[in-house]
């Protein structure tokens, strides 16, 4: 049998600092090495504090993934050589002296199955190194610290998925799940990234590292089982190894063999102190855990008849959802609701142009409500909304000033009705055979009026001026 596991590391980029200096913890718009201080550094007489938030917010991701958490956590330094690492060892945390990381024994469904979290360590990131040109053929490699002491929670699955496929679905709702756990924004570059380890029946285990993406990581697990059973057929022996996947030819290519845990000579870190997670501040975080996307969109399916397609989009995308909760009331929800789903959604689907978008609560409530009450039509409703996310602009302006306003005086449109009539004879003629001419009839109103012939209206007309019902 086919056994994957994970290890997802996530950065805690909702924090304001470091994991144990004030150094900013989004280090994305810095001038490379600016970032920085003696304790991210590693200067010997620097002392490391460690920031109350990232224990908060990893315990909120242990208990929003199952995990019990411990009583009291205690850091470790894992001391290996790389020259990302300014002080040659990484603080991080292991269970040995019985369970102080921050979570363990958790888990998470994806679908009807059960993936297991073995564990979730609060650690620090290592800084970046940047080579210039291809990795294998590089000349110079340059070291940027900035990232170096940056919170990441590493999350430990048992080797509990089968198929590449799994293991997308999966990454897919955890990342939706940090997201709206507002700890992390995973369409960061680089805030979360996985390794794997695979193995199928009767071989050894082989860790793939340096998958960028998660599109990557489904395409590297899949080309890693079909690399171990050709090795199988073969009757070659799979070794026990880390390798590194290539993007450029997509495949993984042999890193080195794997290290032992005792190589990496763990020791207790002895300038922090162990901290101890009361009742109290476990209580305060599950009060003020924000709900979970699966109560959310059970709410929205029962509370406001949301279809369970829509609600499932909805709950899941943390921007949307708060889009949604900020502009609906009893009588609006399930419009606007549909609204973001089906208008919005896509013109706002980068986080560019989210960010940039002057789109409010306040104006989509005001787009229901001037549909509903015939002010505008659906088609000028989407006119306006292209001007509203560029601008800002109020809707009642917009109507004015795109002249938006919906045609549904009797006599105004049976003027242009007529006029269509007169432009398209054909048609007329062969709506007596054919009554679903009718509806092209209809679109050519529309065409004439930009959208803001009220659609019943015109369809009424239309079939009064051509006698047929
Ligand atoms: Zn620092």
């Amino acid at each position: 049998m086919t056994k994957i596991g994970l290890e997802i590391h996530c950065q805690l980029t909702k924090l304001e600092s470091k994991l144990f200096c004030s150094c900013k913890a989004d280090y994305r718009e810095f001038e490379p090495n600016t970032n920085i201080c003696p304790v991210c550094m590693g200067i010997p007489g620097s002392l490391p504090l460690l920031n109350k938030s990232a224990v908060e917010k990893a315990t909120l991701i242990a208990m929003a993934l199952d995990c019990n958490t411990p009583a009291k956590i205690a850091f470790f330094r894992k001391n290996y050589f790389y020259p990302d690492l300014p002080k040659n060892f990484q603080i991080t945390q292991l269970n040995v002296y019985g369970n102080t990381s921050i979570g363990w024994e958790g888990k998470i469904s994806v679908g009807d199955k059960k993936i297991r979290i073995r564990r979730i360590q609060l650690e620090e990131d290592p800084g970046r190194l940047i080579y210039e040109g291809a990795t294998e053929k590089t000349k110079l490699t340059l070291v940027d610290y900035n990232r170096a002491g940056t919170p990441l929670v590493e999350i430990v699955t048992e080797p509990d998925f089968e198929t590449p496929h799994q293991v997308r679905e999966f990454l897919n709702i955890l990342s939706d799940l940090l997201e709206n756990l507002n700890v992390s924004d995973p369409g960061l570059e680089g805030a979360m990234r996985a390794d794997a380890n695979v193995s199928i029946e009767g071989g050894s285990k082989v860790e793939i590292k340096n998958i960028g993406s998660f599109h990557d990581l489904e395409k590297a697990v899949h080309f890693e089982i079909t690399r171990q059973q050709s090795l199988t057929e073969r009757k070659i022996e799979i070794v026990q190894e880390t390798r590194h996947w290539d993007d450029g030819r997509k495949i993984t290519v042999s890193a080195r063999t794997k290290e032992e845990e005792a190589e990496y000579r763990y020791h207790l870190e002895a300038d922090i102190p162990w901290v101890r997670i009361n009742d109290n501040t476990r209580n305060q975080l599950q009060t003020h855990m924000p709900e979970s996307i699966s109560s959310k969109k059970e709410r929205y399916v029962s509370k406001y008849g949301i279809t369970p397609q829509v609600a499932d989009i909805l709950s899941s995308d943390r921007y949307f959802s708060e889009l949604f909760e900020n502009a609906k009331n009893e009588t609006n929800a399930k419009d606007i609701a549909n609204m973001i789903t089906t208008d919005i959604m896509g013109l706002l689907d980068t986080r560019e142009k989210r960010e940039t978008s002057k789109l409010n609560a306040e104006h989509l409530s005001d787009l229901i409500k001037s549909i509903k009450s015939n002010k505008i039509t659906r088609a000028s409703a989407k006119s306006a909304l292209d001007e509203i996310v560029k601008n800002g602009t109020p809707l009642q302006q917009i109507i004015t000033d795109l002249d938006l306003g919906h045609v549904s005086d009797e006599g105004e449109l049976s003027d242009i009705i007529s006029q269509v009539l007169n432009e398209e004879i054909k048609a007329v003629e062969e709506a007596e055979q054919n009554p679903e001419i009718v509806n092209f009839l209809v679109g050519k109103v529309m065409q004439k009026t930009r959208g803001k012939a009220d659609p019943e209206l015109t369809l009424s007309l239309l079939k009064k001026h051509l006698d047929i019902d």
